[in-house]
């Protein structure tokens, strides 16, 4: 009979993440420490609302506090960078969320030069950038790539020496995991939207990471047995379901490990933002 793929869950890992974590607040809620995460949101777009709230819920089932801070569109940087230095000189605040992309005419760079590394529990200020390519472990890494690899050592996929594909190279995803990967000393492509071959590339991976933002772009032309598939995208379907960067109806059946979407990184990747708000108010 053939072999099943196995099916990565995040709930599992998750659950193992959120048992840690809640060891570490009740130690803190011992010193009167209780870790809070300020949101700084832009605008009203129904992405960062719906990511808010999720961590709302995350958050308050750790016992771990929630602040947002709601612009206007409208916003000025000023008033953004005001915030950013405030939030980073107040001690009851230990991690800060900005979230992007920001409206035009905002720049990000600008804003965050302003956020105090230890508070930047998304890994999004150069400083915290710098750290993920030393590799020292000092700084924040970006939560989502961060789950990725938090998955695959959870699941116990092997990763020393291996050949691993990333399709995407942003600064939240692409790039901090081929960093994290190099760590775990895997031969790391990146490839982009200029990549040739793309398809071949892919099938010559042992993991292959899709974060490249397009509908369910990764078919079964683009992997081969024995492969383990990283699913980091999420797309909301007409009837409100979710879907990834992978057709993973006929990918499953070809590979030997996935990521299921939903139920897969973005599932940890909430619990990954608590577990850095955590590690922020330890200091
Ligand atoms: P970006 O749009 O910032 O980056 C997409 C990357 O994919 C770019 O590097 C781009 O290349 C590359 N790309 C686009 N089209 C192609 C193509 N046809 N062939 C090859 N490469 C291509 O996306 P993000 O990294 O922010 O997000 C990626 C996905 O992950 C999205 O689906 C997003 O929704 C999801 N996501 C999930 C999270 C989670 O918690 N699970 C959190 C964050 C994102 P180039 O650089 O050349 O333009």
């Amino acid at each position: 009979m053939e072999q099943q793929s196995l099916r990565m869950a995040g709930l599992a890992c998750a659950k193992v993440m959120r048992e840690e974590i809640s060891a570490e607040v009740s130690a803190l809620a011992e010193q009167g420490i209780t870790p809070k995460l300020c949101v700084v949101r832009v605008g009203e777009n129904p992405d960062d609302i719906a990511y808010q709230e999720s961590i709302e819920r995350c958050f308050a089932k750790l016992g771990l506090a929630v602040e947002c801070r709601a612009f206007a569109a409208t916003a000025t940087e000023t008033e953004l960078i005001d915030t950013m230095q405030a939030l980073s000189a107040d001690a009851t605040v230990h991690g800060v969320l900005l979230f992007m992309p920001l409206p035009k005419g905002l720049s990000s760079d600008n804003i965050l030069a302003h956020l105090a590394p230890e508070k930047d529990v998304d890994g999004a200020t150069l400083a915290s950038m710098a750290s993920v390519y030393s590799g020292k472990g000092e700084g924040f890494v970006p939560c989502t790539a961060q789950a990725c690899l938090d998955i695959l050592k959870f699941y116990e996929i092997p990763l020393s020496g291996k050949r691993a594909v990333i399709v995407g190279r942003s600064l939240v995803v692409g790039k901090p995991l081929a960093m994290l990967l190099l760590g775990e000393n895997a031969t790391v492509t990146t490839c982009h939207s200029r990549s040739q071959d793309l398809p071949g590339l892919c099938r010559e991976a042992d993991i292959l990471v899709a974060a490249v933002g397009r509908k369910n772009m990764i078919t079964s032309d683009f992997v081969s047995p024995g492969q383990t598939v990283v699913d980091v995208g999420i797309h909301v379907l007409p009837d409100g379901g979710l879907t990834g960067d992978v057709d993973m109806d006929s990918v499953k059946e070809i590979v030997s490990a996935y990521t299921p979407v939903p139920g897969g990184v973005g599932t940890i990747t909430t619990v990954i933002l608590a577990k850095n708000t955590v590690r922020a108010a330890k200091g």
